[in-house]
């Protein structure tokens, strides 16, 4: 699943080529893939002769904001990718993969395909009236970004203290962090040393500015790489990001860990694949740091 580095790497692709070029078409492959408007005409008409000011990211989601001749404002196309969604920059000439949800036909013969094979992707056209906050779900409910500063060690010591569940099973909602997903959870936590079901409750404050620093590191080098390669993500272009060759532990389940030879072992938790080195991520039984 694309998670912030892939998002943003494929947010940067879309500035590149899709900025202020009249939208003449739409077609709809697949209804459900439009989540609003219900109707799909009308998430046609909305599109239709617009033009794309900007793209910008919140978490996983892309949103583009839309208007007409330069001027009127037009409304955001928003965008989840969910599992396995792409968007693919292409000559309209080029044949349709079977996996094609949405087609936008802009001009000059270019379209911006949606393909998705899982088919959980999302696409919305919010009207210039509405709010994407309140017509995109999840989208006005998330927590801060990564890198930001609203993401500091008192916040994240805020939203953990007295919690049960495992520090992974938080990590991954949306509505504490913005952004993390599986890869780039598990590397956070293999870099501050804390095993994936630590409660919450056990970390130590230590523990927890370490575990804000392991996350800032790992999103900025997954930025750097453009993303990782997995079977469902490309780039607008349609390449492949570089991290899954720099990962901790990221699918190195069996490998020997990059610090202690130890091989690294897979889990799964709340439904998720998880990857950690037993050695590096202890379990820690009390929160309670005793003198000897
Ligand atoms: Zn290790």
């Amino acid at each position: 699943m694309p998670e912030l580095p892939e998002v943003e790497t494929v947010r940067l692709g879309l500035n590149a080529v899709t900025c202020h070029l009249p939208i003449v078409g739409t077609e709809v492959l697949l209804a459900r893939t439009i989540t609003y408007p219900k109707v799909l005409a009308e998430f046609q008409a909305g599109l239709q002769g617009v033009q794309i000011a900007e793209w910008r990211r919140r978490g996983k989601y892309l949103l583009a904001t839309l208007n007409k001749d330069g001027l009127q404002p037009a409304g955001w196309l928003g965008v989840h990718l969910r599992m396995s969604g792409q968007l693919l920059w292409v000559e309209a000439s080029e044949p349709l993969h079977k996996h094609t949800r949405v087609r936008l036909s802009f001009e000059k013969n270019q379209e911006l395909r949606f393909l998705d094979q899982r088919t959980f992707g999302q696409l919305w056209w919010v009207p210039p009236s509405e709010d994407p906050n309140y017509i995109m779900s999840g989208f006005g409910a998330l927590g801060p970004e990564p890198l930001s500063p609203e993401l500091s060690d008192e916040y994240l010591e805020k939203v953990l203290r007295g919690r049960d569940r495992p520090i992974k099973n938080a990590l991954l909602d949306q509505t504490l962090i913005a952004g993390l997903g599986n890869i780039y959870v598990d590397e956070s936590l293999f870099l501050s040393g804390i095993h994936p079901t630590q409660p919450c409750k056990r970390l130590t404050v230590s523990q927890i500015k370490k575990l804000h620093g392991a996350i800032e590191e790992v999103i900025q080098t997954a930025l750097t790489q453009g993303g990782t390669t997995f079977s469902s993500f490309r780039q607008v272009s349609g390449t492949n990001g570089n991290y899954g060759g720099v990962a901790w532990v990221y699918r190195r389940g069996g490998q020997p860990c990059h610090q202690c030879n130890t091989p690294i072992e897979k889990m799964r938790l709340g439904g998720r694949s998880c990857h950690f080195c037993p050695q590096c991520q202890p379990v820690l039984k009390d929160k309670i740091e005793t003198v000897p």
